[in-house]
């Protein structure tokens, strides 16, 4: 059996905020504003692998009214998305996460982000695929106000 799923998360840039994505730190002004480190490509890719699983999405699991992961490492949710998934009996076969986003230039730390993010899930890198696109300064990702990551997951099960 094989499920499906999508997930989508976008974040304002703000002064004074580090900027992460997939579970790495950008030298960056900006950074993404949120409760927890506000890492959306892995909120996308965490509501994909939930989506897949129909577990519910990440607001649910991991409220924002909810102290305990106020500036909470997106990569330590990741990980328990991860063992959610399997604990329902599931295994993640491939995934794949879109970033939108004007810039940092996310080619040059592009295996690294990949290998973060594969060793969340325990999977080996050449299951999860990173791409990145401008909006071609279009709208408030291309006006540099946000960057936005979307995601799909494929889940099997016997
Ligand atoms: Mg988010």
């Amino acid at each position: 059996m094989q499920h499906v799923g999508f997930g989508f998360d976008i974040h304002r840039l703000v002064p004074g905020r580090r900027l992460v994505l997939c579970g790495c730190t950008f030298d960056s002004p900006v950074g993404l504003l949120g409760h927890s480190d506000a890492d959306a490509p892995l909120h996308a890719l965490m509501d994909a692998l939930l989506g897949a699983a129909a577990l519910g999405d990440i607001g649910h699991l991991f409220p924002d009214t909810d102290p305990a992961w106020e500036g909470a490492d997106s990569m330590d949710l990741l990980r328990e998305v991860a063992r959610r998934v399997a604990a329902a009996g599931w295994r993640v076969a491939n995934v794949d996460v879109t970033i939108l986003a004007e810039a940092p230039k996310i080619a040059p730390r592009s295996a690294e982000m990949r290998a973060r993010m594969a060793e969340g899930l325990g999977l080996p890198a050449d299951c999860v695929s990173l791409k990145a696109t401008t909006m071609e300064k279009l709208g408030p990702i291309g006006a540099r106000e946000a960057i936005a990551a979307q995601a799909v997951a494929l889940l099997e099960k016997d």
